[in-house]
């Protein structure tokens, strides 16, 4: 297995961020990302201009985000603009499947802050939808608004980002995953930066808000894959997108401890399976996790806490079916820190 690290949601000049493609990338390659997904909003400008490809070590890949006051979807491994529909998201879900693209529901929940445009959020309020491949659980710059309660925390948040990290995602877009991964649905965890960059000019000095730099180093993808990438655009964009497709990947806040080097598979002695797999019930499965430093780690079972470990190498034998996805965190002063977030492995009947 080769394991990856991206960021799959962030703006250039296309749409409104503050960097182009190109010094996007140098960031990514600085923080020593493999790709990155640069999802402007209502356009493909990137991918029409011909500036997916390798720059230097980081492969950057152009998807979308579709609609602009709600139902923000991103649309990813799409080769034509998916047209916004804010009253009926499920025609744009119906436009990325129609491309066999993977669309994923943008930050569904957010508070929102009354420092930020009197409240203004950007949810996800129809769920009779159906046939997306993905949940947006963690999403650094809008976890980051909502964090601005007040003025001196605004001033703490904008000198220390990584504030806003502390919490992890909201237990309410988990447990709407949950809910669909219980159901036996390939619904997946994703998370990513959503940085803009965007700078404002105060008298003396100017401050940047959702910087690429610190969203490379916080909420990242990182996906297995069964061949190594090629420096071949081809065929590296379809590896990648194949592994984000498949769930064969995890969700982590990377900023304290990078997550690179966890694991979590099912095992027996018919064989081992990865994250996105669904095998059938028998005897003598194991859950195996690893954790690139100590960690405690809670197996959820549909969704709910089941058993709890604490190490390095963590094993649990399976004693019936259901979906199994794994929440580690690691030791941060007096509090447990929100760190990993494992797509499921599927143990049906
Ligand atoms: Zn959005
Ligand atoms: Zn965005």
């Amino acid at each position: 297995m080769y394991e990856y690290t991206g960021n799959i949601h962030m703006h250039s000049t296309f749409s409104d961020g503050a960097l182009t493609i190109p010094e996007i990338a140098a960031l990514g390659n600085k923080q020593g990302l493999n790709f990155l997904i640069v999802t402007d909003h209502q356009t493909l400008a990137g991918l029409d201009q011909g500036m997916e490809g390798y720059y230097d070590k980081t492969l950057v890949l152009i998807g979308m985000e579709v609609n602009e006051h709600s139902h923000h979807y991103l649309a990813l491994n799409v080769r034509t603009v998916v047209p916004d529909n804010e009253s009926n998201p499920q025609q744009v879900i119906n436009g990325v499947n129609q491309q066999q693209g993977i669309g994923i529901i943008a930050h569904p929940f957010e508070k929102g802050s009354k420092f930020y445009h009197n409240g203004l959020t950007f949810l996800w309020t129809d769920w009779s939808v159906q046939g997306f491949q993905g949940i947006e659980i963690w999403n650094h710059l809008s976890r980051w608004r909502d964090e601005l309660t007040g003025i001196f925390r605004g001033l703490l948040l904008i000198l220390k980002p990584s504030l806003a990290l502390h919490k992890g995602p909201y237990r309410e877009t988990l447990r709407l995953l949950d809910g669909y991964q219980v159901q036996g649905k390939q619904v997946f965890a994703y998370g990513g930066s959503d940085a803009h960059g965007i700078r404002f000019k105060l008298p003396l000095t100017s401050i940047e808000i959702g910087s690429y730099e610190q969203g490379f180093r916080s909420i990242n993808m990182h996906i297995l894959t069964d061949q190594p990438l090629q420096n071949n655009l081809e065929h590296d964009r379809q590896l990648i997108y194949q592994a984000l497709a498949q769930g064969n990947s995890w969700v982590a806040c990377d900023y304290y401890r990078n997550s690179r080097g966890f694991r979590f598979e099912a095992q027996s002695p018919r064989g081992k399976w990865g994250m996105g797999s669904t095998i059938s019930w028998h005897r003598g499965i194991d859950l195996l996790v690893k954790t690139p430093y100590p960690a405690r780690v809670l197996m959820l079972r549909n969704g709910e806490l089941w058993a709890k470990s604490q190490g390095t190498k963590h094993r649990f034998p399976v004693n019936r079916p259901g979906v199994y996805r794994v929440e580690a965190e690691y030791r941060r002063g007096w509090s447990w820190q929100p760190w990993i977030f494992s797509n499921p492995i599927w143990i049906s009947e």
